[in-house]
């Protein structure tokens, strides 16, 4: 059995009140881990060592070449040690292991290149400075001590999304994972442990709701960067209010993948598979809600239940397989209701909508179709977060895009068609932070990610989201020197 401490001013501690979380296999329900679990008082002494650090300045004041080669460091030893990584990532998570590989390489890809921007040079000198006169100077420094919240979906990802920006905008931090995927977290922090990064500056404690709600209220927080669902993101909002701290919240979504009638169809049926499927549908940017115009609808709904069925369902360990299990047994359940809310809903399943046979053992649902959803079902407005698709038909172009637009999200959409222009049209009157035209997941480190509506507040990746992480400073510094013509008690404001 592996065990694991929280990580705390640099030293790995046990829970002051000796409290322990077990981690479980979602593919066989086994134990494989034991870790400590953060109560308030470990919280609050992880946001102290964040504090101290911050305002020791031993981060914040280090030259940026030397912040930016340590963030490069803790990405290699990521690399270094993205076997033993991927594979606590598969067995805390279901992941399977062609996603987890991937995982592995965005990880690494994003802490890199946080290192390079963490080399930018924000500072500008704006146009009103006069010489002889004043000079107006706009400098951005670290907002300050962070609180980092993330879900279980992306496990490592998700971690260096906030680590690599906050480390190279000069902040310090606090991180907790989701309780379903804190090994491969604490794991990092071990690699992270064995860089040159000062003690303090990274600090990851494992829990739920109370420590969370400790890292959201405590005073000595400077800003909250979450990553979750739409409900929890509202109470996080809530709670930062009282200390008006900044946010950044990357929420839910319910995507619409739009095949126009001139789609390449190949590629819009694998591409909306892909969009919809891809990890079991626990991505924020799933495409689960699929418009087609009554032209293509039989088609392309028999040929997607075609391609489920091949589908390779199995052990995430499995090279080959294509749909490994759900993360938990409670994900499972609330995944199976929702079908069963779809069933009553009137809405035809096409396909799937149980445990797939020889599975029983693991957190597992198949692969699962409706047709004939309407955009007032509950399948078709709430996030179901599992391997479900809802189908709905549009008139024409304007009525795909009325339907897509209609949701209390707006995190992405995507439009399937030859037609550049065409697409182009309806991706820009899409209310969504990412839009892809015949593509899906695809996502840059250098290109803002968000977003609209009830999906998020703010930016993340890119240099929008290095931003997220500063405050922004203006210092005016008058050249004049005379006392008689600079206060207002002598003058008055001079004009243009
Ligand atoms: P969740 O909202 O249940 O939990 C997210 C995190 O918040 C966890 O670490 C959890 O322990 C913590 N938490 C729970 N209650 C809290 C409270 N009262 N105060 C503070 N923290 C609290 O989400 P989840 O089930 O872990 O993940 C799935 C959700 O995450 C989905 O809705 C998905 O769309 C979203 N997500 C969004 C993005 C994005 O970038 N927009 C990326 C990945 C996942």
């Amino acid at each position: 059995m592996l065990e694991y401490k929280l990580y705390i001013n640099g030293e790995f501690r046990d829970a002051s009140n000796k409290g322990t979380i077990v981690a479980v296999n979602p593919f066989d329900r086994s134990v494989f881990a034991k870790l400590a679990v953060a109560s308030v008082e470990d919280t609050a002494s992880a946001i102290k060592a964040a504090r101290n650090a911050f305002d020791s300045g031993v981060w914040s004041h280090m030259p940026k070449e030397e912040r930016s080669a340590i963030i490069k460091q803790i990405a290699d030893k990521i690399k270094e040690n993205s076997a033993l990584l991927q594979e606590l990532e598969i067995k805390e998570s279901g992941s399977t292991y062609k996603k987890s590989k991937d995982d592995m390489y965005l990880t690494y890809r994003a802490a890199s290149t946080f290192a390079k921007l963490a080399l930018s040079d924000f500072d500008e000198e704006l146009d009103i400075s006069k010489e002889g006169v004043s000079r107006n100077l706009l400098v951005r420094e670290p907002v300050g001590v962070v609180s980092a919240i993330i879900p279980w979906n992306f496990p490592l990802q998700m971690a260096i999304w906030k680590i690599a920006p906050a480390l190279a905008a000069g902040c310090t931090m606090v991180l907790k994972p989701a309780p379903e995927t804190s090994v491969s977290a604490l794991e990092l922090a071990k690699i992270i442990d064995s860089t040159d990064l000062p003690k303090g500056v990274v600090n990851i404690i494992t829990g739920d709701a109370e420590v969370g709600e400790e890292m959201i209220t405590n005073p000595m927080v400077d800003k909250v960067a979450f990553t979750g669902s739409t409900e929890i993101g509202r109470k996080v909002m809530c709670l930062a209010s009282a200390t008006m701290k900044k946010i950044t919240l990357e929420l839910g979504g319910k995507s619409a993948s739009i095949i126009l009638d001139d789609a390449d169809l190949d590629l819009a049926i694998d591409g909306s598979a892909y969009a919809c499927y891809f990890h079991n549908g626990q991505c924020c940017v799933a495409g689960s809600r699929l418009i087609l115009p009554n032209k293509i609808h039989d088609e392309v709904v028999e040929r997607l239940k075609n391609k489920l069925g091949k589908m390779k369902i199995g052990d995430p360990m499995d090279k080959e397989t294509d749909i490994g299990p759900l993360v938990s047994n409670k994900h499972q359940k609330r995944v199976l209701e929702y079908i069963e809310i779809g069933k009553k809903e009137r809405a035809r399943l096409v396909c799937g909508g149980g445990v797939p046979k020889g599975f029983e053992r693991g957190c597992y649902v198949e692969p699962t179709l409706f047709a004939d959803v309407t955009n007032d079902m509950r399948i078709a407005r709430e996030e179901i977060f599992g391997p479900v698709l809802s189908v709905i038909k549009a008139k024409d172009d304007e009525d795909a895009i009325r339907i897509a637009n209609e949701s209390s999200f707006g995190l992405a959409g995507g439009v399937w068609s030859k037609d550049n222009d065409r697409a182009l049209a309806l991706a820009k009157r899409l209310r969504a932070g990412t839009v892809w035209i015949n593509e899906w997941h695809l996502l840059s480190d250098k290109a803002p990610f968000g977003g609209y509506k009830q999906s998020g507040v703010g930016r993340e990746l890119g240099i929008e989201g290095l931003k997220a992480y500063t405050e922004l400073k203006h210092i005016h510094i008058d050249e004049v020197l005379d006392r008689k013509k600079k206060f207002w008690y002598d003058v008055t404001v001079p004009q243009d």
